[in-house]
């Protein structure tokens, strides 16, 4: 059971995500989450340097696609802004979103990748469709207060995977105490 919620990988931001080692893997599309993954819960502007990745990722070859738990106005805005499709309302971890996303990419679950910084939507959904998952750190602290909550039960399952040896310590420590360095 709990293996359902270990990601594939840990990374402290969408910044580190190797898009070389996925391309030579063979992986060719993205599922990307769009709050506190590419841009902060309360902004409305992916930084440059996230902009920066999408563009590389892109030119890499890689197929993109958002899938939100926001809303429809705010996904479709940002979906604008990184020319990127999105399904908007996606109630992940429900499988039904990333079928689409898969629809919408052209590519089979074991060339797809999600990621995503919540382990109960994105890394979920993403171990049931049997995708490459990626949990990255969330991009601010900000959440609706519903999020913090699930966030408690995040963090009792972090440590779970952390005592089993299946995610590191540094990656379950960062997570655990965020903004305090080892
Ligand atoms: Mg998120």
């Amino acid at each position: 059971m709990i293996k359902h919620f270990c990601p594939n990988e840990c990374l402290p931001s969408l910044l580190e995500v190797d898009l070389d080692k996925l391309k030579a893997k063979g992986y060719k599309g993205l599922i990307l989450d769009i709050d506190n993954t590419l841009l902060p819960w309360a902004g409305d502007e992916p930084s440059h340097t996230v902009l920066a990745w999408v563009e590389k990722a892109k030119a890499g070859g890689f197929q993109l696609c958002l899938t939100s738990n926001a809303l429809k106005e705010r996904v479709a805005r940002v979906s604008r802004t990184l020319d990127i499709p999105a399904i908007a309302g996606a109630i992940k971890p429900r499988k039904k979103p990333f079928r689409q996303a898969l629809q919408l990419l052209g590519t089979t679950p074991s060339e797809t990748v999600v990621i995503g910084d919540q382990l109960f939507t994105d890394i979920l959904g993403g171990n049931r469709m049997q995708l490459y998952t990626i949990l990255i750190d969330p991009v601010a602290s900000e959440e609706l207060v519903a999020t913090k909550v699930i966030r408690r039960l995040e963090r009792r399952i972090i440590r779970r995977l952390s005592r089993k040896g299946y995610i590191s310590e540094s990656a379950a420590h960062r997570r655990l105490c965020p903004g305090r360095k080892r």
